[in-house]
């Protein structure tokens, strides 16, 4: 079965949008799995230590036959090929991240995988490029993304516009 995945993608070091061009790529060439949207490019704010860069942020659909967690796994090698080391600190500065934000319908709260992810509704940089590809979304639980984003400033978020 095809399902309809999105993917938040960041990166803050390494020439962050070369690290994000090159994991569309990697995402575009997944098994069983099709690229069939991209958003722009943003600039944001870091969560958490703000003695780190800023992001390169965005958001891809793609259409996969992958269950969940093989597709958590494929993210994962993603981030490992792109140099991620994981560190003790939360939210420090990372090559790459790869999140998955909606699969599909499901509702999902396993140890390795919560989906929806559990703070995409309140994360500025992952709701206006999801919006830009996706403005009609409506989340499992009922609530549009329209809404979410009318709750949700703009602020600390700045558009790329030649990243297309
Ligand atoms: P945040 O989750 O707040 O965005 P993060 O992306 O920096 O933080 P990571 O270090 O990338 O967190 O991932 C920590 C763990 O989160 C991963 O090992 C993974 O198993 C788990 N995880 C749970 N739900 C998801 C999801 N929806 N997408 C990606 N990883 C997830
Ligand atoms: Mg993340
Ligand atoms: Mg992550």
């Amino acid at each position: 079965m095809m399902e309809r995945v999105y993917i938040g993608l960041g990166s803050n070091l390494a020439d962050p949008l070369e690290q994000l061009r090159s994991a569309l790529a990697a995402l575009a060439a997944l098994p069983q799995t099709s690229l069939t949207a991209q958003s722009s490019f943003y600039i944001s704010d870091p969560l958490g230590p703000a003695d780190q860069p800023r992001y390169v942020n965005a958001v891809a659909a793609l259409d996969t036959e992958l269950p969940p967690l093989e597709l958590l796994d494929a993210l994962q090698a993603i981030e490992q090929e792109q140099g991620r080391m994981r560190k003790a600190e939360r939210w420090g500065p990372r090559t790459l991240d790869l999140d998955i934000l909606l699969f599909g319908e499901r509702q999902l709260d396993e140890p390795r995988l919560t989906v929806p992810h559990y703070h995409m509704h309140a994360r500025a940089f992952v709701l206006y490029p999801l919006a830009e590809i996706a403005p009609q979304l409506y989340l499992p639980d009922g609530r549009a993304l329209s809404a979410l984003l009318a709750a949700c400033p703009f602020a600390g978020l700045e558009r790329i516009d030649e990243s297309r």
